[in-house]
């Protein structure tokens, strides 16, 4: 494995920085993992770039690896195996089910299964966020800031838990596997299990001078605060994944997502179906009869809509592309209005006459009750 130039595998400069091998490698291995690219030597460069990334990423591997040309040193430790053969290497990940692409870096780095060796890079945890939308915010969208607490990496020590100036070194009882034989006496006789390393819990390295702002642990509390750009249409209890705006991960593996769920504020006047709004609107009779062109209000401004004579109670109209925007797909949903002829309650006498005349014009004999519905209603109660 001498002849590998890790740094060509990752397409990297010699010099590349911590952030810049983790982007490297991210890239590449989306590029190339099984899962995506089914052509021929796809699996074997994916399997070539985890291992370049294994020990690029790791500060001792690849000061190893500059010197000697191997990540185990002139004599190496722990004998042949290394960095290799498992946990990111050969298997977990090639087999089963990923729910497509996104998924492939939670399941690579997070998921896994029993599979996973103690000191791999995992995903950080991911993150909820709930924001309050009024109901034109939702329909158009807004940019805004917001600021949670979570785990980052220590600014202090980059993540490494090692006092500024001093690096963690292999751990010196699991020879960083992060894995120990334990042997253990049974009734059945000495039986030997693989535990995970009690010394550096896992993570194959020894920290002798602590970082003292984070003491130890690569991480910190912080109050992170990000720009959040709310897309036009979202509806309530949809959510939305900001990449890596989650907790940092453990083992230098990346940030979990945040997840922001929306809620959205109901309307007075409107209602919503997905990109389609409704709108109630009463008429008088005199309107639907003869038809008319009224003002209609919509979240876009108010526009025309003309009634045709003869309108009945509970007509829909549509006004085309006055709803709301269609987030999966183009466009913009309708505004459905909903018109309700509405029965005048009380009528001076010049509005009686002309109802008269209206229906002596129909052949009808009407008789008027005297009085509006509330007088009939409390005469009812006095008898
Ligand atoms: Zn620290
Ligand atoms: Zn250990």
């Amino acid at each position: 494995m001498a002849e590998k130039d890790y740094y060509e595998t990752l397409g990297v400069a010699r010099d590349a920085d911590d952030a810049a091998i983790k982007r490297a490698f991210r890239q590449m291995s989306k590029k190339y993992h099984p899962d995506i690219n089914h052509e021929p030597g796809a699996e074997q460069k994916f399997k070539e770039i985890n291992e370049a990334y294994q020990v690029l990423s790791d500060p001792q591997k690849r000061a190893a690896y500059d010197q000697y040309g191997s990540a185990d040193g002139p004599q190496g430790f722990g004998g042949g195996q290394g960095f290799g053969g498992q946990g990111f290497g050969g298997q977990g990940f090639s087999s089963q089910g990923f729910g497509g692409f996104d998924d492939i870096f939670s399941q690579f780095f997070g998921g896994g299964g029993g599979g996973q060796a103690p000191n791999a890079p995992r995903q950080g945890a991911d993150l909820q966020y709930r924001m309050d939308l009024t109901f034109t915010e939702a329909i158009f969208g807004k940019k805004t800031k917001i600021s949670y607490d979570r785990d980052a990496v220590c600014h202090t020590c980059g993540g490494s838990g090692a006092k500024p100036g001093t690096s963690p070194v292999t751990c010196s009882k699991c020879h960083g596997s992060g894995y120990i034989q334990v042997q253990r006496n049974t009734p059945l006789g000495a039986m030997m299990s693989r535990e995970v390393c009690d010394v550096c819990h896992g993570t194959g390295k020894e920290i002798k001078d602590k970082c003292v702002d984070c003491h130890g642990t690569g991480h910190q509390k912080e109050r992170h605060t990000i720009d959040v750009t709310v897309p036009a249409g979202v509806e309530d209890g949809q959510q939305m994944r900001l990449r890596e705006a989650g907790e940092a991960g453990q083992n230098g593996g990346p940030y979990g997502d945040l997840f922001i769920v929306f809620r959205v504020a109901e309307s007075a006047k409107y209602k919503r179906d997905g990109s389609t709004i409704y709108l109630s609107l009463s008429i008088s009779f005199a309107q639907a009869a003869l038809g008319d062109a009224i003002k209609v209000d919509t979240v876009h401004g108010p526009v025309e809509l003309k009634i045709p004579a003869g309108t009945q109670t509970d007509s829909k109209f549509r006004l085309r592309g006055k709803g709301a925007p269609r987030l999966q797909g183009a466009g913009t949903g309708d505004q459905i209005v909903t018109v309700t002829v509405k029965t005048p309650k009380s009528l001076n006498q010049k509005q009686k006459d002309a109802l008269m005349a209206f229906a002596a014009a129909s052949g009808e004999d009407v008789t008027p009750h005297e009085g509006s519905l509330f007088d009939k209603v409390r005469d009812a109660f006095k008898k």
